[in-house]
């Protein structure tokens, strides 16, 4: 991908992803005003959905903050933050649903999630270190131009196998956030926890929710692109 390219990727996944901030908040916005049909808060839906599925030792804490909604496999907790925890509004139930459908995916081992958590701690790190990389292999590559070794090359391409196990954590986080959002709202429906005329706008604010991490995805995979351009060709050779 030469410059110009990924320049104009660039963008655009920037003006995606301001879109679907925006929308991703409205949506939220708005299902914090409605109450849900069931009455039940999010905690009474994260043991409900648990109880269903046979997913037991998890406990249910409040995590003070926004957007601090998550499901901890090693402690065993699922946090839910100010806007969720001990709340009925249906932005409260699709989010407590969601983490919850971690919860069961986990129980149930499902392999794309346990392939996520795998790639989890590395992914961090990789995301930040493997662009380094691939820029000192090129930075070696002119230095050492006469050299017939390929030093520089071969380094960029542990840079681009560094940055790849970024690029494939994002690759794998979308289907499982889906799938997470697929499972709440299963179950949203089958329990009733909100009424039937709220049940579509909970799908869309969980779809929102998941469009999230296709931005995040997107902007991973031209980040690689851009870095194979940037390895260029053996020899040194560079676009
Ligand atoms: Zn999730």
């Amino acid at each position: 991908m030469g410059y110009f390219a990924y320049l104009i990727g660039a963008v655009i996944v920037f003006v995606w992803s301001m879109i679907v901030q925006a929308n991703l908040k409205s949506k939220m916005q708005k299902g914090a005003q409605m109450r849900a049909g069931s009455g039940k808060t999010a905690n009474q839906v994260v043991e409900e959905m648990l109880r269903a599925h046979d997913v037991t030792g998890i406990t249910v804490e409040h995590k003070p903050g926004n957007l601090t909604d998550c499901y901890s496999p090693k402690e065993g907790k699922i946090y839910l933050s100010d806007t969720t925890y001990g709340q009925s509004s249906v932005t409260a139930i699709a989010v407590a649903a969601h983490e919850a459908g971690h919860a069961v995916q986990d129980h149930e081992n499902m392999l794309l999630y346990e392939v996520r958590q795998f790639l989890a701690p590395a992914a961090g790190i990789a995301s930040r270190v493997g662009p380094y990389i691939v820029i000192a292999g090129v930075l070696i590559s002119a230095y050492a131009q006469n050299s017939s070794s390929d030093i520089g090359y071969t380094i960029g391409t542990i840079g681009i196998l560094v940055y790849f196990v970024a690029f494939l954590f994002y690759l794998v986080m979308l289907p499982v956030e889906r799938n997470a959002s697929n499972r709440a709202f299963k179950d949203m429906k089958e329990f009733g926890w909100v009424a039937d005329d709220q049940l579509s706008f909970a799908r869309t604010a969980l779809r929102a929710a998941g469009d999230t991490y296709a931005v995040a995805l997107a902007s991973s995979a031209i980040t690689l692109l851009r870095l194979l351009a940037i390895r260029g060709g053996r020899g040194g050779r560079r676009r």
